[in-house]
């Protein structure tokens, strides 16, 4: 079953009154941050800015960041700080994010917060940052994580165990066959918890200090789970929800 978006999702980027801005998402590895960044890019037209996706499509494309990043990646380390900021800052050159941009899986690092605070003062105009942290238990991580699947072609996301395609491992919308992260194994995803809860767990506290900053329960249905990210950034931006 590929991720749907909502109609009453939908709606709140009809009204044409939501500028959600900088929205960061944060949260351990497996708690929905991709999936939740699709369903708001959907709803609002803003882009999703995954580092992890953007690392893996240099490691692929055999790129000099690739290559420095790729061994890292591969045993659940983190890529240092200055060159995911560059690569962060070229991205946000981009027209598509004057609306507003969803960052899955930055900041990870005090270093990276405090970069994205400073780089974003600098820049006349812009809205603050708001941040939601999705939280799921442990056990519910390491199925999510090792039961994910990603159709290469359309990107969509599924779950051998929790969101099964409806014909074997192929993609229901192309039929693509679904591929896995080689990071999505259980021993790295060990490995990703320990780097998560050393350098990444102090980032939420970071914005938990700052205010604009709300958590949200990840182990509800997914749609459940959008509609309150979706309710968490527009009561922090000060509007209805
Ligand atoms: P993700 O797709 O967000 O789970 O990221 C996969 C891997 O990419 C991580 O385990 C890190 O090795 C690397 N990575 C992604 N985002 C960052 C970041 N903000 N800082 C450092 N490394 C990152």
């Amino acid at each position: 079953m590929a991720v749907a978006v909502g109609e009453k999702h939908r709606e709140v980027g009809k009204s044409g009154t939501v500028v959600p801005g900088p929205v960061l998402l944060l949260g351990a590895p497996g708690v929905g941050k991709g999936t939740q960044a699709q369903a708001i890019m959907a709803a609002w037209g803003i882009p999703q800015i995954s580092t992890g996706d953007i690392l893996r499509s240099n490691v692929s494309g055999g790129t000099e960041l690739g290559k420095k990043a790729r061994a890292l990646m591969d045993r659940g380390e983190l890529v240092p700080d200055d060159l995911v900021n560059q690569m962060v800052a070229d991205r946000l050159q981009l027209p598509d994010t004057a609306k507003g941009y969803i960052l899955d899986g930055f900041p990870r690092t005090l270093g990276q917060a405090e970069w994205l605070d400073s780089y974003l003062a600098e820049r006349s105009g812009g809205l603050p940052v708001v941040a939601v942290s999705i939280k799921v238990g442990y056990t519910q991580l390491l199925r999510r994580i090792t039961g994910r699947r990603n159709c290469p072609v359309c990107k969509s996301i599924y779950n051998i165990y929790l969101q099964p395609p409806k014909v074997d491992t192929l993609c229901d919308l192309d039929g693509t066959p679904l591929a896995r992260r080689s990071d999505d194994t259980e021993e790295v995803f060990e490995e990703r918890m320990r780097t998560y809860e050393s350098l990444t767990a102090p980032v939420i506290e970071h914005y938990r200090a700052c205010g604009r900053f709300q958590e949200v329960d990840g182990e509800l249905p997914v749609d459940a789970v959008t509609a309150a990210v979706m309710a968490a950034v527009l009561r922090l931006r000060g509007a209805a929800s």
